[in-house]
């Protein structure tokens, strides 16, 4: 017999969420505090819970995404969890998740934590990731389940990791679209629209991307030897970025703050080692 699932939250990921168990045949059941949200599901075959309490009670798995951890905690209260398996695939910190786990596991719930690395159109997709860890006979007793939402790697029992995870994955990202907003306003200043300088930006980022992982060999050794392209180089030309910034009326909030740390590393070494010696200053 398929596993049955209850799914609580039914905004746009919760929804593909839902959709995907629906569409494999496991018997569905969704919460939203929005009810109207429900009804596509139903239309698809969901049942639909009036309260937390019963679509938990309905499942044998409830898989969890609302907005944030608190709004997590204040609807399961007073539930009974008692022999629930638990997946939280709400965006959260290492230690928002392992508070949950704590309490959650304190009241008879076997927990496991998740990030999704993914937009809701990807749910499904062999494109997506979703990181878990906790409780890892429940992962494992539910994995082909949760394979049904993309690939699943599971990290360890401790549930931080898979938010220590997905927010370092997010980190990444981050710090892209940063990169490419600042090179999107600066060619701006000169009317270049930002389609054609983002058809350069992205093969351009995406090769240097392919040079982090030397760089990361290097991090985990300790040993900055900056063969390629010096500290003093790299702070040369963030330098310039920051004064054609200014020259261009632009803010470059998005870059000064590495800037900075180029800068506070320089003052300490010389400046021959390479760029990724700041991540010492990061410590
Ligand atoms: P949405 O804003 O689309 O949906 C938010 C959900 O949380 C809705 O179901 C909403 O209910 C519910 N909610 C918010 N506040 C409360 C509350 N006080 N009580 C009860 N329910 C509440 O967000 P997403 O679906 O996009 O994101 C959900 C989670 O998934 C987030 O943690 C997000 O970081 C994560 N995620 C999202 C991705 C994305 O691309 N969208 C990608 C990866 C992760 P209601 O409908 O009633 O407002």
């Amino acid at each position: 017999n398929p596993t049955s699932v209850a799914v609580l939250g039914l905004g746009n990921m919760g929804t593909a969420l839902a959709a995907a168990f629906l569409t494999a045949g496991h018997p569905t059941t969704v919460w939203n505090r929005t009810a109207s949200k429900a009804e596509p599901l139903a239309a698809q075959g969901a049942a639909v819970a009036a309260t937390v309490a019963e679509a938990i009670a309905a499942a044998e798995v409830t898989v969890i995404c609302l907005s944030v951890y608190d709004t997590v905690l204040a609807r399961l209260d007073g539930v009974d969890l008692h022999g629930k398996a638990i997946v939280n695939l709400t965006n959260g910190t290492p230690r928002q998740a392992r508070e949950a786990s704590a309490a959650l596991t304190a009241r008879g719930a076997s927990y496991v934590d998740g990030g999704i690395m993914a937009i809701p159109e990807m749910i499904g997709q062999p494109s997506a990731l979703l990181f878990y860890s906790g409780a890892t006979e429940t992962f494992q007793a539910h994995r082909e389940l949760l394979d049904l939402l993309g690939p699943a790697r599971f990290l360890g029992a401790d549930p931080g990791l898979a938010s220590l995870y997905d927010l370092a994955l997010l980190s990444g990202m981050y710090g892209t679209f940063a990169g490419a907003f600042h090179a999107i306003a600066l060619a701006g200043t000169e009317g270049v629209p930002a389609v054609e300088i983002t058809e350069l930006v992205v093969p351009w980022v995406t090769a240097m991307a392919a040079v982090l992982p030397s760089m990361a060999a290097e991090i985990d050794k300790g040993e900055f030897l900056g063969e390629e392209s010096s500290l003093q180089v790299n702070k040369d030309g963030l330098d310039n970025i920051l004064t054609a910034s200014w020259q261009q009326g632009i803010s470059a909030d998005l870059l000064a703050p590495f800037h900075t740390l180029i800068a506070r590393k320089l003052a300490t070494t010389d400046g021959s080692v390479s760029v990724n010696s700041i991540m010492e200053l990061l410590k």
